[in-house]
């Protein structure tokens, strides 16, 4: 099944998803884009170059590892993690910028710009353009410059200019509107870096090629490690790039379920969550250049959500996982905040390993499926970043006192709450 396939229908949408809503005047940039990124995904040597840069660099093909202390505590499936954490710069976001990054040279552009809230996709995107000797811009809301003073420390000494935005609510949804100003008035020499595979065409199809490298690698490793394919494959969903990349993978295999798992945050109720499709919530609109489910209220203003994980805590989700969710191949899961501790704690203990907590979504939604099927199945789990990020929010949700106490301290000292 070839996604981007769009012979029998329009370019760029995925059933009634997708599509480009942008300024006109931003027409003639989007379709050079367009253009460079069709001439490179039929050019069989930038996939290899892509993938060599990602040995080199970032030490793929990340490992899949198996939880074998956990799948008999659990006396359930046999539970596989696909290592994305062991990327540089700790999760799967370089897969996309670094590819993106090769676009950018091959258009011939020298600089790129970036929106970012928790800081993840601008430090991702400035370790690419120190990497290609780019110009860097990164758009950050001035209460995210705030919160995130080490992300902010490392872009500004790979040599990016991080712009504190102060329209608005001063977070991500100001930087992303300052960061499209940039764009119409730069677009002959700058490039957006967007993060997720959302926004207007082509960037859903292109940020899910780059990413498909994981599950390119997933499927055949766990070929070799377990000697079949999993029943069940899991991923979190922010944006929704770690989880297409996955996916991707599998998508011929019908036997394979894909399972989304979105941030339940305190739980069902509008405002609590940013559970786009598991809750029900959201509604079809238009908005950040793509048609799509988003949590918005009944005259299309965006609702607030919470989340747990920074990275998940997103309005809008990807138009190619709304499709494939209605023609029932992906299933979509909520999993809340008390959850996500649980399973942290279970994984840490149990296996030595930190997860981000975007990530414990996959992981609290797959460890209580694998409990209760059969130890011959198997189940995989995307590890897309890893915890050590987190070490403030983490000890605050494990409620541990006496580390609570020393970690805000500790936080109040160098901004970041
Ligand atoms: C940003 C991020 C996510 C969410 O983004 P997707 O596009 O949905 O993958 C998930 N995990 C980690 C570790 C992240 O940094």
């Amino acid at each position: 099944m070839d996604l981007f396939d769009f012979k029998d229908g329009r370019e760029g949408y995925y059933g009634d998803y997708g599509g480009t809503f942008l300024p006109e005047i931003l027409h003639s940039t989007i379709e050079e884009l367009k253009r460079a990124f069709r001439d490179a995904r039929e050019d069989p040597s930038f996939w290899q170059e892509f993938v060599e840069l990602m040995q080199s660099y970032s030490g793929r093909p990340t490992p899949i590892t198996h939880l074998a202390n956990l799948s008999k505590q659990l006396g359930g499936a046999q539970i596989y993690v696909k290592r994305e954490d062991l990327n540089h710069t700790g999760s799967h976001k370089i897969n996309n910028v670094m590819g993106q990054g090769l676009l950018v040279k091959r258009m011939g552009k020298s600089r790129v710009i970036a929106e970012t809230g928790a800081g993840q996709h601008g430090y991702a995107t400035a370790t690419m353009a120190a990497r290609f000797g780019f110009h860097s811009k990164i758009y950050m809301g001035a209460v995210d410059v705030a919160r995130q003073r080490p992300n902010v420390f490392w872009m500004e000494n790979m040599g990016s200019e991080v712009i504190a935005v102060r329209d608005g609510q001063q977070t991500l949804k100001d930087a992303i509107n300052e960061c499209l100003r940039d764009w119409v008035t730069n677009m002959d020499d700058t490039h957006y870096v967007l993060g997720t595979a959302c926004g207007p065409h082509p960037f859903p199809e292109m940020v899910s090629w780059f990413q498909s490298i994981i599950g390119r690698e997933a499927r055949d490793q766990l070929m070799a490690l377990s000697g079949r394919l999993p029943d069940r494959v899991f991923a979190c969903v922010g944006g929704g790039s770690n989880a297409i990349g996955l996916f991707q993978g599998f998508m011929d295999d019908s036997d394979v379920e894909l399972v989304g798992c979105e941030a339940g945050g305190f739980g069902p109720g509008k405002g609590n969550h940013a559970a786009r499709l598991a809750y029900k919530d959201a509604s079809v609109g238009v908005a950040q250049g793509m048609k799509t489910y988003f949590l918005q209220n009944d005259d299309g203003n965006m609702l607030e959500t919470h989340s747990v994980a920074a990275g998940l805590d997103y309005i809008g989700v990807n138009p190619v996982l709304v499709h494939l969710w209605e023609q029932e191949r992906v299933r979509f899961e909520a999993v809340t905040d008390e959850q996500v501790t649980e399973a942290l704690k279970l994984t840490m203990r149990s296996e030595g390993l930190i997860p981000a907590l975007e990530s414990a979504h996959g992981f609290a939604q797959a460890l209580t499926e694998a409990a209760s099927m059969s130890t011959k199945e198997v189940v995989l789990i995307n590890m897309s970043g890893r915890g050590d990020k987190d070490i403030f929010t983490i000890a605050d949700a494990i409620g541990d006192d006496h580390w609570k106490q020393f970690i805000r301290a500790k936080a109040n000292e160098y901004g970041t709450e």
